[in-house]
């Protein structure tokens, strides 16, 4: 036997034999001999006792007929083992395969096979679950789709309400403005006069438009606080002066004895927010807690406690229920009562009040008892977010980061500020922030942008004004103009000199690939290499109050030495020099790795021919005709060879 064989053998669990009618072994394998059947032994010799009987049974049938499964229990080895017999028969003899199957064996059968029941009961579980999931899968779906279009059409409604709500409220106005000039001018008696009856009926025309009105113009001011576009106009002001201007409106709602109206000294202090705001919503608590106060006192008082305004007004009336607290912040809420009955109101005055609070950074806090009183206290900060914001943008421009180029954005709103910078920071730019003209001037005294973002109302004289005295000054009118507004002034902003009009809005992108390219190679240093001085002279002349710096060199060898030295970010190169041919300079420039990223434009009187042209354009990057050299082209053609050699503007430190 092979060695491969006896693998076979020690995997085998079959033996086979063949047998004569007697049931005498005639032929047996190795395995089957391994279990000691050899030739001339009984076939039931390896039958325990008991079973010898069913083996001599098998062999008298299969002298008969082919047997399959006949199946023996025997003890093999000392291992319970069942052995499955078939047969087959061959004129005297019948050949034997017999199977042996311990029962450790069957039992891992078993097991094995109970396993894979189980194993396919969970597989049909797991599809089981699989569908479900899928199922729900799909409901997840659909729920989604509809959530999203529910969002959808809820956007759309909110922005078709808020369109509505402006529109109409706007045409609205008109007619109420011509009711309440007319009611005037009657209970004016210009036209003569009333009589009792009369005035009593004008006077409830008067007062129902002036509801109306005080109506429209809240629903305005929320539609316009919903689609965030109501501006903020942020200045330093006394809380004191603030709080005595609030008594001084507020006073004449107070009428008759039953209730007072006091205001506690305020703290000395300064604010910075948006006063038009805040006068709107404390006019609005207050207004309330006279309204909902039968007798008794409003009290006004403003605390401060590190950087934070407290405003709390504090009324002795009708209370609100829990329940109704948090109701009456809802547009159009109003909570039932005897006394709301009598009173007027259009339940958008808190709801407005909420958002103004939020808009200045703030919240308003309520303390109320059924029948006790309210407290409504604002709480804001004491400086806008956008102040402390502002302020760090503009320390920060103070130092110029020699990795970004200066882009100077004058811009009077904070918020758009800030979009800018966020856009031009991420785009290698750093913003130097202005809010006004006067501003800018002030900037531009000790820095050079390497392009000005002009984004002020431009009808003020002043921003024109400063438009053409920037294009006017030699030391500025190179500085690139790029004006973003929402006047549809172009003509004016060229004549002017802007080098860019945009109408608002203005798309990001799109500005900076404008500034990209043109601020391009402000303070790029230039050498120009020519031995005619007239021709430097001229070239120098055509530079003049541009933002580059100019190097001279009057021979080739000298043009070479200096670019080496100098390290210049563009080279003029005069095609004809007396010494040496401007391909012998572009050789020696281009073989040195010290120069060899300068880019050159060759500068030339003569025409050159197709060969010299071919052979130049592989070294230069543009020729320059002397003939048709003008300060623009030199300036253009500059530009174009420092940023195809990828020279991001150096900072200009100061302007001399
Ligand atoms: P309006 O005053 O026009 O009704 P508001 O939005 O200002 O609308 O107020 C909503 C509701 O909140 C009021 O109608 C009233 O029921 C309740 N409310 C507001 N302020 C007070 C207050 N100081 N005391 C009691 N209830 C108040």
């Amino acid at each position: 036997m092979t060695d491969v064989e006896g693998m076979f053998v020690e995997l085998s669990r079959e033996l086979r034999l063949a047998i004569d009618r007697l049931g005498v072994i005639v032929w047996a394998d190795d395995r089957a001999r391994a279990h000691g059947l050899e030739s001339g032994k009984p076939f039931a010799g390896f039958a325990v006792e008991g079973t010898a009987e069913k083996v001599n049974e098998l062999v008298r049938r299969a002298v008969e007929t082919p047997q399959t499964g006949w199946e023996l229990a025997l003890v093999l080895d000392g291992k319970p083992t069942t052995v499955v017999c078939r047969t087959t028969r061959s004129g005297e003899h019948v050949a034997v395969l017999v199977s042996l199957v311990p029962q450790d064996y069957a039992d891992a059968v078993g097991e094995a096979s109970r396993a894979m029941n189980e194993i396919v009961g969970l597989n049909r579980e797991l599809a089981r679950q699989k569908t479900r999931l899928e199922e729900s899968n799909k409901a997840v779906r659909a729920l989604h789709g509809e959530l999203a279009e529910h969002a959808d059409r809820m956007r759309a409604s909110a922005e078709v309400k808020g369109r509505l709500v402006a529109g109409v409220s706007h045409e609205f106005r008109t007619p109420l403005h011509s009711i309440l000039g007319l009611s005037r001018l009657l209970l004016d008696e210009a036209d003569g006069a009333l009589n009792e009856e009369q005035r009593t009926q004008v006077a409830f025309i008067r007062n129902s438009a002036d509801e109306l009105s005080a109506m429209i113009n809240d629903m305005l001011d929320l539609a316009r606080l919903d689609a965030d576009n109501a501006p903020m106009r942020i200045a330093q002001f006394e809380l004191g002066e603030f709080l005595s201007a609030m008594r001084g409106t507020m006073a004449p709602l107070v009428t008759g004895n039953a209730v007072s109206l006091v205001f506690d000294p305020p703290p000395d202090v300064a604010l910075e927010t948006d006063q038009g705001k805040l006068a709107q919503i404390v006019r609005n608590l207050i207004s309330n807690a006279i309204k909902f106060t039968e007798r008794g006192m409003v009290r006004v008082t403003a605390t401060i406690s590190e950087d934070t305004l407290k405003i709390a007004v504090r009324d002795t009336g009708i209370g609100i229920a829990d329940a109704d607290r948090a109701r009456i912040f809802e547009e159009f809420v109003q909570v039932d009562s005897a006394l709301q009955r009598q009173k007027r109101g259009t339940g958008l005055g808190l709801p407005l009040a909420a958002r103004l609070a939020k808009s200045l950074g703030g919240r308003i806090e309520l303390e109320s008892k059924s029948g006790i009183g309210s407290t409504f206290t604002l709480v804001i900060p004491m400086e806008h977010a956008e102040v402390d914001r502002y302020r760090k943008l503009q320390i920060a421009s103070r130092t110029p980061d020699p990795a970004r180029a200066p882009i100077l954005v004058v811009e009077d709103d904070r918020a758009q500020m800030f979009v800018y910078e966020r856009y031009l920071a991420m785009s290698g730019f750093q913003v130097l922030p202005a809010r006004s003209v006067r501003d800018a001037r002030e900037i531009l005294k000790t820095q050079s942008p390497s392009a000005i973002l002009l984004d002020v109302m431009l009808e003020g004289e002043d921003t024109w004004q400063f438009l053409g005295a920037l294009k006017g000054d030699p030391a500025t009118r190179d500085i690139p103009v790029l004006v973003c507004t929402v006047m549809n002034r172009e003509a004016h902003a060229r004549a002017l000199g802007a080098d860019e009009f945009w109408l608002k809005p203005v798309d990001a992108d799109k500005l900076i690939r404008k500034l990209h390219a043109i601020a391009m190679g402000r303070g790029a240093r230039v050498l120009v290499v020519d031995d005619d001085p007239t021709a430097r002279y001229l070239v120098k002349k055509h530079l003049e109050g541009s933002s580059f710096v100019l190097l001279e060199a009057e021979d080739g060898p000298t043009g070479i030495q200096r670019a080496r030295e100098d390290k210049p970010d563009v080279i003029l190169l005069d095609f004809l020099l007396q010494d040496m041919t401007a391909f012998d300079v572009l050789d020696q420039l281009k073989s040195d790795p010290r120069t060899r990223q300068i880019p050159v434009i060759i500068v030339t009187s003569q025409n050159l021919s197709a060969e010299e042209r071919e052979r130049l354009a592989v070294n230069t990057e543009t020729v320059l005709s002397k003939e048709h050299l003008s300060r623009e082209l030199a300036i253009h053609r500059i530009r174009d060879a420092l940023r195809h050699a990828g020279v991001r503007e150096p900072i200009v430190p100061r302007k001399t």
